[in-house]
């Protein structure tokens, strides 16, 4: 009983009836309006037929007062020519006849009627042609409705009133209008019940699609984002279809993303982990000399910056995701930043035997915020000082970092040369991905105090740029150095 409850309740919710309502509502109208002009021309048509009618009907009549002159005093002895039964000869079968005299006072009367209705006798002098005085009215008589037209004429006699003379016919004898009106009636009911029932059948057809799309959709669970609609047509529906499944695409790879990125920070966070305890469990197995204890803590503390270093890098990207790296922007220099990033990594940029360089650094404002820029900054020249320290001590080992703009497209630019091994390519594209690394071997650095390589570092600059309205670009070719930009908008006041 609940289940057909509810199947009630869903179908008088349901866009089906809604529309199959809609349609029978339209559809009635056109019918109801068509069927009104339908009746009105064919009441105006029967009236008209009744104007001819009495016209004829008032020919006859009036020919017979030429020939015996109509005197209203004598109205009660009138039989209008009666034959020897004593019928009145003008007289037909349902036809009202009535005579009045000069005064409008009803003298004679013949016809089913005991009561005949109130006329407006037309003005003396007026002219019966022009003005028609046709009356329409319904009489109930012997338990019957009947519409009459009546013509009211006046009786002259050497151009005086004798009286006046009302001829009544029924309107519609054959009964035409009401036959028109049942058969209107059981026409539109007809067709509404069809249009019901076919508007719900075509709308029923219609929503098939969002149906399936429904069950579908209530498949999908949340880890199972494999699921496509693939419903292949072209109309709104197919659209709908097809954009849920971009959407599902979409939402797949980013969960994807999501598992191997805490797959990834896992992995990373199980090296060190494991170096510790192994080192622990080393030192703790017997006793040591100091020196060694000594040695046994220096690896635990670089092995411990290494994960405080990646914990950092993947809070800064969490909070980016989830967008909530609030920043604080005001006008900044980016000249300025470049010069302190400089001064800042000189030391490590000396202890790697790598020469950090300015080039033309002009002021060149942007609206940031000064930490993250500075972190973005700070990550580019740590990465070309640690790769380019990688080549031969007798190799050129520079890194050169500019500021600058692009005038015509508004852009502000800071940029980070190095002459390290470059990067082949094919890697290019997957720079910025989490936790992607050229060549993963070259991560571990002998430098205690250089920043440790998780993969992390670009992705941040990405997101950093990105959270500035800007982007980074890199150009660079395998044993050719690296250039990285990042392109800000110009603060424009
Ligand atoms: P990492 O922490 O490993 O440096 P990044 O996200 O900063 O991670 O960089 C990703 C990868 O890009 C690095 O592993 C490295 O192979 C490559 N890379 C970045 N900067 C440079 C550079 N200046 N020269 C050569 N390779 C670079």
């Amino acid at each position: 009983m609940r289940k057909f409850l509810t199947r009630v309740d869903l179908l008088f919710h349901s866009i089906r009836l809604r529309l199959a309502l809609w349609f029978v509502f339209i559809l009635g109208l056109i019918l109801i309006i068509f069927s009104s002009l339908v009746y009105v021309s064919q009441v105006r048509e029967l009236r008209a037929e009744s104007v001819t009618r009495l016209a004829g009907r008032w020919e006859e009549i009036e020919k017979f007062f030429v020939a015996a002159p109509f005197n209203p005093l004598e109205a009660d002895n009138l039989n209008f020519g009666a034959n020897p039964g004593g019928d009145n000869i003008l007289y037909r079968d349902e036809e009202i006849l009535a005579l009045y005299n000069a005064d409008q006072i009803l003298q004679r009367q013949w016809g089913p009627l005991s009561e005949l209705p109130s006329f407006t006798f037309p003005a003396q002098g007026s002219n019966r042609e022009n003005e028609t005085p046709i009356r329409y009215t319904s009489i109930t008589s012997k338990d019957q409705r009947m519409d009459y037209a009546f013509l009211i004429a006046p009786l002259l006699s050497r151009q005086n009133l004798q009286g006046f003379i009302v001829i009544g016919i029924p309107f519609d004898p054959s009964g035409q209008r009401q036959r028109l009106l049942v058969i209107l009636i059981t026409f539109v009911s007809g067709m509404l019940i069809v249009a019901l029932a076919g508007g719900f059948w075509l709308a029923d057809r219609a929503m098939r699609p969002v149906k399936f799309i429904t069950q579908t959709a209530r498949q999908i669970g949340e880890t199972d984002l494999s699921q496509r609609f693939n419903l292949k047509k072209k109309d709104e529906i197919g659209q709908l279809a097809d954009t849920f499944d971009a959407m599902l695409a979409r939402l797949e790879a980013a969960f994807a993303r999501q598992r191997q990125f805490t797959a990834d920070a896992s992995h990373e966070l199980r090296t060190p982990l494991t170096i510790v305890n192994l080192e622990a469990e080393r030192a703790l197995s017997t006793l040591r000399s100091p020196k060694e204890y000594q040695r046994v803590l220096q690896v635990i503390q670089s092995e411990n910056d290494l994960m405080s270093h990646l914990v950092n890098d993947l809070l800064t990207l969490a909070r980016m995701d989830a967008g909530r790296e609030s920043l604080q922007k005001e006008k900044l220099d980016l000249s300025d930043l470049a010069l302190d990033v400089v001064e800042r990594l000189e030391p490590l940029a000396a202890r790697q035997k790598v020469t950090l360089e300015t080039g033309d650094l002009p002021e060149v404002f942007v609206l940031g915020d000064r930490n993250a820029l500075m972190q973005a900054l700070t990550n580019l020249v740590e990465n070309a000082i640690k790769y380019t320290s990688q080549n031969d001590a007798n190799h050129n080992r520079r890194v050169l970092i500019a500021t600058g703009t692009h005038p015509a497209r508004t852009l502000a630019w800071a940029r980070v040369s190095d002459t390290g091994p470059g990067i082949p390519a094919e890697h290019i594209a997957h720079l910025f991905d989490r936790f992607y690394r050229v060549d993963k071997s070259r991560t571990r650095d002998e430098d205690p105090e250089s920043p440790a390589g998780n993969g992390l570092g670009l992705a941040i600059v990405d997101g950093i740029a990105r959270l500035h309205g800007g982007s980074v670009e890199v150009t660079s070719a395998s044993e050719q150095g690296t250039t990285f930009e990042i392109l800000l908008p110009l603060f424009l006041p």
